[in-house]
This record gives C-alpha cells, structure tokens and sequence, in this order.
C-alpha cells in the first residue's frame, strides 16, 4: 500500500528511489523518512477431522459467497503457528492444533507469500462467524471445487488429496504430506495462477 503523507511530518511523499537502494520508495522530501513496502504473510491451516476437512463460505470480498480454508493476515508479534491457529478460531469458532506445515506459497502479483499448515480440530464445535456465513465439513468427494475461492486454496486441497491417496499410514504421519514452496504466477489466458514447484 502505498502513502500519500509522510507518517513522521505529515509531509507530502514522492516516490523515487533512496540514495544507495535500488527500489522505488516513498520519500519524504521534508524530514528524509523512507516508507518501505514489503510483502505481507498469510497463514491458515487445513483443519482435518478424520477423513474430512473444513472450509468456510466467504462473507467478505474478495470472492465472497465462495468456500476457502481459513486463512488471514499474520499480526505483528505473532508466530506463523498462532496466526493459523487464531485465523481458523476466527473463521470457522474451532480449536485446533498444529499437526504440520504443509504449503509455501510465492504470489508475486499480489505480494504475498502464503503458509498453510495440515491441523486437527479439537472439537467440532464449530460454526458460523461474522467472517463466514457457513461453515461445514466436506469429504474429498463433496468439496465444492466449482465454488473455490482462490487458486492458492484449491492447490493446497488438490495437493492434500493426492498425498493423502497416496499414504501408507492411516493415522496422519507428516512425512506422508512433504512440506513444499511453490510459486503461483498470474495467466491472463485463464485468468487464474499457475503454480510451479521449487522445491
Ligand atoms: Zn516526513
């Protein structure tokens, strides 16, 4: 997000790149303050409960109306891992608990970097909240892949269920769901991403 003011002076910013930088920032040309922009971290988790997962119906835009696992900005002072722990309380009312992380995700376009982490729920106390207006448990067959709210989610579902297919264990072993970083780029031909991986 780019500033119009100064948040030191209040000052009027310019934007131009700093002596010594080679990155376009905004400056202030009254007190020197330099605004830097860095990418901003999402977290969420794939809340598994048996052999089903929970997702939730969007009530906010983007993509509202659309189903998505929960997932949401990291706070300041925060881990990775009580951010998708608080998101998915937030989103779905659940407790639950870390089993893995499973998903990186680079999405240059929109400067994001995503990480999703394979969970348990600690109940099924689950339910609507004010940022989801339904909330449910799907098998792998009844997922509403038509009604998916982002590309990045519908990878990490895609990659769950073939890793689970593929399992030798039936209780989770996190080494049946490899961690991967991946690298989701813009197709203006679909309109959608297109996702290699790294590593
Ligand atoms: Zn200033």
């Amino acid at each position: 997000m780019s500033i119009k003011f100064c948040t030191q002076c209040g000052h009027p910013m310019t934007r131009q790149i700093p002596q010594d930088d080679d990155h376009v920032r905004e400056v202030c040309a009254s007190c020197g303050h330099i605004h830097y922009e860095n990418p901003k971290m999402v977290v969420g988790t794939i809340p598994v409960f048996q052999d089903r997962i929970l997702m939730c119906k969007r009530n906010i835009e983007p993509r509202k109306g659309c189903w998505t696992l929960p997932a949401g900005y990291l706070e300041n002072e925060e881990s990775v891992q009580q951010g998708a722990v608080r998101e998915t309380l937030e989103e779905t009312r659940v407790e639950v608990r870390i089993l893995s992380p499973y998903r990186m995700f680079n999405i240059l376009f929109v400067d994001q970097v995503y990480l999703m982490f394979i969970a348990e729920l600690l109940s099924q106390d689950f339910g609507p909240t004010t940022e989801s207006t339904d909330v449910r448990l799907f098998s792998q067959s009844d997922i509403p892949w038509n009604e998916i709210a982002f590309d990045v989610i519908r990878e990490t579902l895609d990659d769950y269920f073939k890793d689970r297919g593929n399992a030798r264990h039936y209780a989770f072993k996190p080494q049946d769901f490899g961690f991967k970083i991946k690298d989701l780029e813009f197709s203006p031909s679909s309109g959608g991403v297109i996702a290699d991986t790294l590593f």
